[in-house]
């Protein structure tokens, strides 16, 4: 590749103009990167330990894998895990609104044009695992084309992210065994516990159940999945305000706006807004009426391109985050890692990045692991992801 010129030692200060060849090569990036044609192949692998809260319960991982081809040659390669109990979407909605809607929209379009595309996708309201797994597919064909790795391209901070592992309904001891097992086979040592269920006589159990297992050993937060009222979340927040909890997250709807808002104010420790903050305005909706502190960013829901805004109107107002997990995949877990170690703001916090641990298979080539307590960012060029086409043809359920 042609580097485009700039300042030289021969020329200090001196402004440059693009040669003929510049030209050209920024033409064959575009032409290469030309969006042909778009796969969405719906998959099933099911979970090994299923994962259950307070929206709803996940026993097999019925996902897309999303494939966006280019003139190039190249194949640009995400996953989008679809919540019907959250946002409504399915992996028959997804399949359905990329090959009948978004496909055409995009199709002769350069995937560097991210702009253009993201306003045609955005036509079209909700979608969002849809819409995000399309844009990390033409973040990876352009980091593939260029010959570097996403996490570069979005930013390059670091090199991997601690891990924070999300502990399912279960009974207390359970819990605490579970997390046992994570500290001693990961080294993982952040641990977001799932309440929502029952305030006084479960929820607030578990988590003084974790917190005396540990002691200050370890960090620890708490989602409700808009399970509690607000009183009852503003009063379980009190009887667990000695156990030094990092965050509280969705404890209740958003719709109970001025509940939320008392509950977020007298809250001992910054609320978490996620499934009701999954836009840019979402975001600045509910952090501006005071009904979160924090959010909580997917790159399931919000791809990289929107993933970056976020981050950015977060890091302006002073905002923390925390990177979550839509129960992800390894590939879409790639994704977020991807994403979460390209930045400062994304790394202070360990990011939501196990879930896969609990499926009973995949479908990267490579395995990711966690050690130490961190999941490394893969090199790249683009996400670094090969697909195991043997186990593809073995869990795709369209053929
Ligand atoms: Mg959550």
């Amino acid at each position: 590749m042609t580097a485009l010129h700039g300042t030289t030692a021969e020329s200090p200060g001196a402004a440059q103009s693009l040669t003929d060849g510049d030209r050209d090569e920024r033409r064959d990036v575009a032409g290469d990167l030309e969006i042909i044609a778009i796969e969405a192949i719906p998959f099933s692998i099911p979970y090994a330990k299923p994962l259950a809260f307070a929206s709803g319960a996940v026993h097999v991982a019925d996902h897309v894998l999303v494939r966006v081809h280019t003139a190039g040659g190249i194949v640009g390669t995400a996953e989008a895990p679809p919540r019907p109990f959250t946002y409504g979407e399915t992996q028959g909605s997804i399949i359905a609104v990329v090959d009948g809607i978004f496909a055409d929209q995009i199709i002769g379009t350069s995937a560097l044009a991210r702009e253009a595309i993201h306003a045609r996708l955005h036509r079209t309201v909700g979608n969002p695992a849809a819409k995000a797994a399309i844009d990390m597919a033409l973040w990876d064909a352009i980091g593939q084309r260029l010959g570097v790795s996403v996490t570069e391209l979005l930013g390059g901070y670091g090199t991997g992210m601690r891990v924070s592992h999300m502990l399912g309904f279960d009974e207390p001891q359970a819990m605490v065994a579970e997390a046992t097992r994570m500290r001693e086979t990961y080294g993982i040592s952040t641990f977001k516990i799932k309440v929502g269920r029952a305030p006084f006589t479960l929820d607030v159990a578990v988590c003084r159940a974790l917190r005396e297992a540990f002691s200050d050993e370890v960090e620890l937060y708490v989602d409700g999945n808009r399970g509690w009222s607000p009183a009852d979340a503003e009063r379980a927040m009190r009887q667990m305000a000695d156990l030094d909890l990092l965050f509280a997250e969705e404890l209740c709807p958003a719709d109970d706006v001025l509940g939320r808002r008392r509950h977020t104010r007298t809250s001992p420790v910054p609320v978490i807004a996620d499934e009701s903050a999954t836009t840019p305005g979402e975001v600045t909706r509910e952090l501006l009426g005071g009904s979160a502190d924090a959010i909580s960013i997917k790159t399931a829901r919000t791809g990289f391109t929107t993933s970056q805004r976020i981050l950015h109107q977060c890091e302006g107002m002073g905002v923390e985050v925390v990177m979550g997990n839509q129960i992800d995949g390894q590939i879409g877990t790639a994704c977020s890692v991807t994403f979460g170690a390209a930045h400062e703001h994304t790394s202070r916090r360990a990011g939501e990045l196990s879930n896969f641990l609990d499926m009973s298979d995949d479908l990267l080539a490579e395995p990711l692991t966690i050690s130490g307590g961190v999941l490394p960012v893969r090199t790249g060029p683009g996400l670094g992801l090969v697909i195991d086409e043997d186990k593809l043809a073995h869990y795709r359920i369209d053929i």
